[in-house]
Formats: C-alpha cells, sequence, structure tokens
C-alpha cells in the first residue's frame, strides 16, 4: 500500500503509542485526585502543556485540550461570538476555510451573527486590502487559516494577525495543517487564538488544542468540573495528552529535515506529472505552499473514477478534503480559487509523509500517467476536443 493521503491523517508513531500505554495501564488515576498517583500524572500533563505551548511560543495557561482540531475551531467562532456579541454581531473568515469553521459560522448566521466571506486569487491567498475593508466597528472575530488542508496554500497570517490588531478585532488561525511544518509564534504572528490537532503529526486522533491569549473571555465550551480553567469540563484524557506530546517532540526535532525531505519528493511529482501528462493544473500557490501538499486537476477525469483506479493499485490519495470525498459537489476551495465545476472534478490532492519514498512517488507518477489516459479514452468529452484540436 502506498499512503498518501496525509492531509487526512497520519499513522500513529510507535513511540507515541508506547508514551500513551501507562495512561491507560498503572498510571490510570484521575489526574484531579488529591492522592499521589494522581498528582504524578497531573504533573506529566502539566510537563505536557508546557512542552506544546512551547511549541509555538505560548504559555501553559493558554492551551486548552480539545477532542479534535474541529473542536477547537467550533470553541474558538462560538466560544468567542457569545463572549463578544455585546461589542458586535460580525465575524470575517475566508471561502477557503475548513468546514468546522464554515459550519460553525452557518449556525451562528442562523442566530443573527453577520459573516463576511472573503475572497481568495487563484493562488488561494486572502487579499488583505479586501480584509482591511471588511472590518467594521462591530467585528468581533476574523478566522483565517494558516495553511489550507486541500490545496496546501499558506496564507499572510502575521500580516492579517496585524491588521485585526490595528482594528481593535481578534484573529483566530486554524493550523491543524501548518502546525509541526511551519514556524508559529503567537506573539510574533498577532495570533489570539489558534487550533491545532494531532493526528495530523502522527499523534492519536481524538485530541487537539486551542491557544487562546492569556486575558481573552471567551465562553466555556463544556460546563461541568474545572478541567481547562473550568471551560472544557470532562476527565483529562491523560493517556491522548501524552500521545499529542510525544508527537509534537518528534514532529519538532526533526521538523527541517523532513520538510526538506518531503519537498524533493513533492517537486519530484510534481515535476513528472507536469511534464508527462497533458492538460494538467497545479492548484494552490507553487511558492507558498506546504511541502507535503500537491493538488493537481485533470481536465477530461472524474476524480472519483481516477480515485478507484488509485486505489486498485493499493494507493490512497484523496480528491479533496476527507469530508468532501463521497459528496458529488466539488470542493468549495477549488470553486474558490476559480476553477469551473468540470475542471474542479477532476481534481487530485496527494500528500506526502516521511514514511514515502522516491520509488513509492515513480510508482503512483508511472501510473498516473496511464490511468489519465485510459480515463480520458473513455471520455467522448475528450474524443470531442481531441477532434476540434485537430490532433
Ligand atoms: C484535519 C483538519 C481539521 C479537523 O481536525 P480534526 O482533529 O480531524 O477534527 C481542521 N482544520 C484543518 C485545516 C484540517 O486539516
Amino acid at each position: 500500500m502506498i499512503y498518501l493521503d496525509n492531509a487526512a491523517t497520519t499513522k500513529v508513531k510507535k513511540e507515541v503509542v508506547d508514551a500513551m500505554i501507562p495512561y491507560f495501564t498503572e498510571k490510570f488515576e484521575n489526574p484531579s485526585s488529591i492522592y499521589t498517583p494522581s498528582r504524578e500524572i497531573a504533573k506529566d500533563l502539566q510537563d505536557a502543556r508546557e512542552y506544546l505551548a512551547h511549541t509555538i511560543n505560548a504559555d501553559a495557561s493558554e492551551i486548552y485540550f480539545t477532542g479534535s482540531g474541529s473542536e477547537a475551531d467550533n470553541w474558538a467562532i462560538k466560544g468567542i461570538a457569545m463572549a463578544k456579541k455585546a461589542k458586535g454581531r460580525h465575524i470575517i473568515i475566508s471561502k477557503i476555510e475548513h468546514h468546522a469553521i464554515l459550519e460553525s459560522v452557518k449556525t451562528l448566521e442562523k442566530l443573527g451573527f453577520e459573516i463576511t466571506y472573503l475572497n481568495v486569487d487563484k493562488d488561494g491567498l486572502v487579499d488583505l486590502e479586501e480584509l482591511e475593508n471588511s472590518i467594521r466597528e462591530d467585528t468581533i472575530l476574523v478566522s483565517v487559516m494558516t495553511a489550507n488542508n486541500e490545496i496546501g496554500t499558506i496564507e499572510p497570517i502575521k500580516e492579517i494577525g496585524a491588521i485585526c490588531h490595528k482594528h481593535n478585532c481578534l484573529f483566530h488561525t486554524d493550523a491543524v495543517q501548518a502546525y509541526g511544518v511551519l514556524d508559529i509564534d503567537v506573539k510574533e504572528d498577532n495570533i489570539d487564538l489558534l487550533s491545532t490537532s494531532a493526528h495530523k503529526i502522527n499523534g492519536p486522533k481524538g485530541i487537539g488544542f486551542l491557544y487562546v491569549r492569556k486575558g481573552l473571555m471567551i465562553s466555556p465550551l463544556i460546563n461541568g468540573g474545572n478541567q481547562e480553567q473550568g471551560k472544557r469540563a470532562g476527565t483529562t484524557n491523560s493517556a491522548l495528552i501524552m500521545g499529542f506530546k510525544k508527537a509534537a517532540e518528534l514532529k519538532f526535532q526533526t521538523k527541517d529535515e523532513d520538510n526538506k525531505y518531503i519537498l524533493g519528493l513533492r517537486d519530484h511529482l510534481m515535476d513528472r506529472v507536469l511534464k508527462e501528462i497533458p492538460y494538467v493544473r497545479v492548484n494552490g500557490s507553487v511558492e507558498k505552499r506546504l511541502p507535503a501538499n500537491m493538488n493537481f486537476s485533470f481536465e477530461f477525469i472524474e476524480g472519483e473514477g481516477m480515485l478507484l483506479k488509485l486505489d486498485a493499485l493499493g494507493i490512497c490519495a484523496s480528491s479533496g478534503s476527507a469530508c468532501t470525498s463521497g459528496s458529488l459537489d466539488p470542493s468549495h476551495v477549488l470553486l474558490a480559487i476559480g476553477l469551473p465545476h468540470a475542471i474542479a472534478h477532476g481534481s487530485l490532492r496527494l500528500s506526502i509523509g516521511k514514511d514515502n519514498t522516491l520509488e513509492e512517488i515513480d510508482y503512483v507518477c508511472d501510473n498516473l500517467v496511464k490511468i489519465i489516459s485510459e480515463l480520458r479514452s473513455m471520455s467522448p468529452l475528450y474524443e470531442d476536443f481531441v477532434k476540434k484540436e485537430g490532433k
């Protein structure tokens, strides 16, 4: 099997599993209890919180563990909306946000909040001038992702944060794809709230964190006990937090060399596909792009057919985001960068990981050339096109 869907999720490292197991077995006690074993676990969890905080130049008290990246996104949007609704009910997001953000603001729209959706250019970049012009007296929050999960485009978050602060509104960024890949400094980058998720960096599923700048008011997500400073109740999930810490440690230790290796594979993939397959385009910015992400659109191709043929060869890939595959609507991200429906339908996302090899990439390229040509040979649209072109 060749796994090229690391933007959907990643394999949990053995070291990460090993780091978690004791917290299911001998260290099972409730970390909130007062006896010695619990206090020891509480200390381990505090170390984890401090380590994770340090990776984004935050303080441990600014890290709130959540059950996922989606939960962190929901909380950031809804928690700020509830806490700030006396100041205003206007929120700005980009058109290419993850569904966790898009659906959260839709819920708020039904409650009387007003949402502005920022356009992106053909590379998927937001326009800073449009952002600045969209901010109003009653704007309480701007949410723009650090990097996009479908096309890999890296947004100018530091500049976005600066504009937000100049106009006295808060800035949230969904950094789920960027965390552990790009350097993020919440202070330098003018970030008030930031979402992450462990399973995108070889950690376990079901754990993420929301960074909330000190002193900032956010409504609690879950009422109950005083876990997560009384804002997200529920017995602390020691094992997943320790797994998250281990995954982050491993990721940050080798971040630069991993990025370089992955980028080498990505560029090889891009070069071969562009050279060997006609009528293809790269989606997303070529320069401002996550190293692991590749997204192509092949004209005269149905994405589903392509994915099934790849799957038959043991190649795992995606046509859009994991959440949208299975639905027939083209991805909102591809439409936002201006792709016509027909071309958006022929899209393929390959997201590379440290475990992939050059041989695997070559195998994928060899087969992609064949698959595309086979599928096109069955396409009446392609036949007409070829006739018209006189080829
Ligand atoms: C995966 C992802 C999420 C959701 O994270 P989960 O932990 O799977 O809920 C949110 N935003 C982006 C950009 C993602 O890639």
